[in-house]
């Protein structure tokens, strides 16, 4: 369904080619410009016109690349699913309130026919005409709206579980981007941290170099250390026997 989506979008630009240029750009990313050409058949230029058409619509992105020899520019295209999406569901929902408005004067309005020429008008103008056809003298006939009110609850109905689609594919890349944010900031984090130490531990050194102390205060934090180690083993110990002795009274009360 996505896919038939994105191929609507991109048909809907350039008129056609959206399968194609779909298929080439979908789930990948910065897909080389000479590579789309080869593959659509069409020279660099036609193929970059239509790029540059995609692109102005905001459905696809590029990175270029300078080629330092020939000192001209490659193009790579990357496919944004989510602008291509919010571009279709802003021409479904024209459509849907143009669908909305011939369903309301149909359900509210008569229309004639003359069958002889195929021709139908509205009513008023039926009237200022006295039920006759201008082009052949026929009499009009009450145009039975049934079926085409119908098909437009129909086209209705399409339309609106197909923006509900969209909506839910957007909210799903949204909370996809979210979450890479996240993990951006995350690694960031962690990045200025770890710098932070480095930093810390240079000014400690260039420290210690200035004052010459540079093997001793390791030393002598070790030694800190294990006593430190001491004193928490036996606590833990102290804790067990403590349990155990709970456990015990525990018991003997039972
Ligand atoms: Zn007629």
């Amino acid at each position: 369904m996505l896919n038939k989506f994105l191929i609507q979008v991109v048909d809907n630009v350039v008129g056609r080619l959206g399968s194609e240029i779909v298929g080439l750009l979908y789930k990948k990313k910065d897909v080389n410009e000479f590579n789309i050409a080869k593959k659509l058949k069409l020279t660099i230029n036609q193929t970059r016109n239509i790029l540059y058409k995609l692109s102005d619509a905001g459905l696809i992105s590029f990175n270029r690349k300078k080629d330092k020899k020939k000192g001209w520019y490659t193009y790579f295209w990357t496919l944004d699913v989510k602008t291509s999406l919010k571009y279709l569901k802003k021409i479904l929902l024209k459509n849907l309130e143009s669908t909305r408005n011939q369903l309301k004067s149909r359900d509210t309005k008569r229309f004639y026919v003359c069958d002889y020429c195929n021709i139908e008008i509205s009513e008023e103008n039926a009237l200022l005409n006295n039920f006759t056809c201008t082009e052949c003298g026929e009499i009009y006939e009450l145009q039975d709206n049934t079926k085409l009110v119908k098909d437009l609850k129909n086209i209705i109905d399409k339309t609106e579980k197909e923006i509900e689609f969209i909506d839910l594919e957007i909210v799903k890349i949204d909370v996809v981007d979210v979450r890479k944010l996240e993990r951006d900031m995350k690694k960031e984090k962690a990045e200025k941290k770890l710098a932070r130490a480095i930093a810390r531990k240079k000014s400690a050194k260039l420290k210690a170099k200035l004052n010459g102390t540079v093997v001793k205060k390791p030393t002598k934090k070790k030694v800190k250390k294990k006593v430190k180690k001491k004193v928490v083993k036996k606590k833990v110990k102290k804790k067990v026997v403590k349990k155990k002795s709970l456990l015990k009274r525990l018991i003997g009360k039972k």
